[in-house]
């Protein structure tokens, strides 16, 4: 296929002819051989550039002071390859129903909205594949222009928990360009323009929070019509944040419990209960309930946008397995009722 030039509100810009693909994802569109544990079922894609992104975000090894090696994101190494290969690729796995999704990641930086709208045209004039994409909108013109280009859904990322951990970990004390204020702002706007259930953010557990926080900004996000989605914190070396240990398997299993019953409007914050070291006590359901939810796997399961797996995203293959990219095997069941102090109910 020919990469063509497309009008983007007057301005004549080119589809990027490199762009970065997971290397899970790269395995199955067929640009790499290799064996995989687990299939990611959603076709991962980053923005590709010479240089770092502008924003400075602590745990991010794509952060503008980072040293950390620019093919990374979070765990993931992210290989470039020639755009129109990945077009032909995603192509091909979402005729075999390999894909369901393409998840397009965006570093921050100037044309970073032109060349997102080229890629999803470009990937539409292949396939109807619906396509979310993870950006940093600077204004609701930002997000009704990804609509406008025909993206599916789209996630702005809050990452933190409160207002001063957002400000220490990418606002202006991190050196980066983001408030905590215009972030809801933004994700108000999509919440308008995409509809509700239809704009995500993603949360970090382990940046300081304490649970009753983290819990208390699910229950905000679901009642303004956005969807959480949880990732564990993953020290990277060279990133201001290398020497962080991960969360407590125990708590981020409670969060992901709490979140799971928020978002199937099961229970709310407010019906939930903290000790006094602002830990969840008490989800809001009896016993009974909730380990008949446990027994399900569902909240332990990778969360965001729909066919979204993200396989090893936080986890070495070691463990401890944070987000499950399938199913529970029953061995897991025993671990996570474990972790969360059920074995004996
Ligand atoms: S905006 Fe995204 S890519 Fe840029 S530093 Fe922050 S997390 Fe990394």
């Amino acid at each position: 296929m020919k990469l063509q030039k497309v009008s983007l509100r007057n301005n004549m810009v080119s589809v990027p002819k490199t762009i970065r693909v997971s290397i899970g994802s790269a395995m199955v569109l067929g640009l790499l051989k290799g064996k995989l544990d687990a299939v990611p079922t959603t076709a991962y894609l980053m923005t590709y550039r010479k240089g770092k992104c502008v924003a400075n975000c602590g745990f991010c090894p794509q952060a503008r002071t980072s040293h950390g090696r620019a093919d990374m994101l979070s765990r993931i190494s992210w290989p470039f390859f020639p755009t129109e290969s990945v077009l032909d690729g995603i192509e091909k796995t979402v005729r075999e129903g390999k894909m369901k999704r393409v998840c397009l990641q965006a570093l921050n930086y100037p044309e970073v909205f032109q060349h997102l709208a080229c890629l999803v045209d470009a990937i539409h004039k292949k396939t109807d594949v619906p396509i979310s994409v993870s950006c940093q909108p600077l204004n609701s013109d930002n997000t009704r222009f990804l609509a406008e280009a025909g993206v599916e859904r789209i996630g702005i990322p809050l990452d933190a928990a409160t207002e001063e951990l957002f400000d220490e970990v990418k606002g202006s004390s991190a050196g980066g360009p983001y408030s905590w204020k215009k972030q809801f702002e933004l994700l108000d706007e999509a919440v308008k323009i995409f509809g509700r259930g239809r704009v995500s953010t993603h949360l970090i557990v382990g940046l300081g929070e304490s649970e009753r926080e983290i819990v208390r900004l699910v229950q905000q996000c679901f009642d303004m019509g956005v969807l959480p989605a949880l990732f564990a914190f993953t020290p990277i070396s060279g990133t201001a944040l290398e020497r962080m240990p991960q969360p407590s398997i125990q708590k981020y299993r409670r969060i992901q419990i709490a979140r799971h019953l928020i978002v199937h409007g099961t229970a709310k914050y407010e019906s939930m209960q903290f000790d006094g070291k602002e830990g969840i006590s008490d989800f809001g359901v009896g016993k009974r309930a909730l380990l008949q939810i446990v027994r399900t796997g569902e909240p332990f399961l990778t969360s965001g946008c729909p066919d979204c797996n993200r396989p090893y995203y936080n986890e070495k293959p070691s463990g401890p397995m944070y987000n499950y990219p399938r199913g529970l095997a029953e061995k897991e069941f025993s671990s996570v009722i474990h972790e969360l102090g059920l074995s004996g109910e």
